[in-house]
């Protein structure tokens, strides 16, 4: 069978490029009911090579939804029975597998990624894999699900806020101790990884595993933005909600990547308190947000002439959709 004809269908698509594809490497850490998915498609689509990261084996209770997996493959290891099956699903692609947890994997493996697919289900495993790619500068796709539940997260360094960043994290996991690559990180992993087990449906893990996969093509081929940056998908109501994330100044992962200039917003003297409070509302994707000035909130039918502000004035933004306030200054123009 030619490449051309196996591929003739995607490259009717506009803007398609296989031989980007077949460039590509991809790095697809957890190869459970997600990874089943995602690694199914893009060594189907054609990818280059494909680098398998998972060091669990194969157990009864995953066989309703990691879809890689058959019951004469209970027992063994994950990594090597997905290596299996996907080469025979497409022979063409270069795939290696590791039995090994992600964070016992040579920097120099993740360095040769296009793209790195995290499809891991505890906020610490996710947390360590995103230290590593913005370590190693490469594009993050993370995504995970609970019941009918699922998110996707698109991280690009130096352009999107990284996982870090985002207020979504629990406090209580941002509260421990973020050393990334030290062994108390890995302890924390381990007595997470002993929790209960999350309820888990096939028919989430192929539409979150679908996302996941679309986005690291869209990546790989140029199309397209990306979903800016963070979808959450509720299958029992059928909706995507996109919800747009702020880059942290303070992030311990990326803060120091971006050169962040001081935030400023240009306000006119005429206009009220609540104009500039839906302009910060589209601008950061917030839902009510208040300013304070001096520790006071803006009263906000007020106009910001009557406010009696100096040209440049440092504001903070608050909003329940952050974990802690934006500093802007703003720029008071007549
Ligand atoms: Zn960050």
């Amino acid at each position: 069978m030619s490449d051309e004809e196996r591929y003739s269908r995607q490259q009717l698509i506009p803007g398609w490029n296989q031989e980007k594809l077949e460039k590509s490497t991809i790095i697809l850490v957890g190869v459970g009911a997600i990874g089943s998915y995602v690694g199914t498609i893009l060594v189907s689509s054609g990818i280059g090579k494909l680098i398998l990261i998972e060091y669990d084996t194969i157990e009864i209770s995953n066989l309703n939804r990691q879809l890689l997996y058959h019951a004469k493959d209970v027992g063994k290891s994950k990594a090597e029975i997905a290596a299996k099956k996907l080469r025979l699903i497409n022979p063409d692609i270069e795939i290696d597998w590791i039995n090994k947890k992600m964070e016992e994997v040579s920097v120099t493996i993740y360095e040769e990624a296009d793209v790195i697919i995290g499809c891991l289900d505890t906020f610490i495993g996710r947390r360590w894999i995103n230290s590593m790619a913005a370590r190693v500068q490469k594009p993050l796709i993370l995504g995970g699900m609970f019941a009918f539940l699922g998110d996707v997260q698109v991280i690009i360094p130096e352009v999107t806020p990284c996982f870090e960043c985002q207020p979504l994290i629990p406090d209580e996991e941002l509260a421990q101790a973020c050393t990334p690559f030290g062994e108390e990180r890995k302890k924390d992993r381990e007595e997470i990884e002993e929790e209960p087990p999350l309820p888990a449906v096939a028919t989430l893990s192929s539409i979150i595993g679908g996302f996941m996969a679309q986005e690291t093509l869209k990546i790989l081929l140029g199309l397209g933005s990306n979903i800016e940056n963070y979808l959450f998908y509720d299958g029992l109501n059928n909706a995507t909600t996109i919800i747009p994330l702020a880059k942290s100044e303070d992030c311990p992962v990326c803060g120091e990547l971006y050169d962040l200039e001081q935030i400023e917003f240009i306000v006119s003297s005429t206009e009220t308190v609540n104009d500039l409070i839906l302009r910060l509302a589209l601008t950061y994707g917030l839902e009510k947000p208040d300013i304070m000035v001096q520790g006071r909130f803006l009263d906000t039918e007020k106009k910001i002439s009557e406010k009696n502000l100096s040209a440049k004035t440092v504001a903070f933004i608050l909003d329940k959709n952050l974990a802690k306030p934006i500093k802007v200054v703003l720029q008071i123009q007549e």
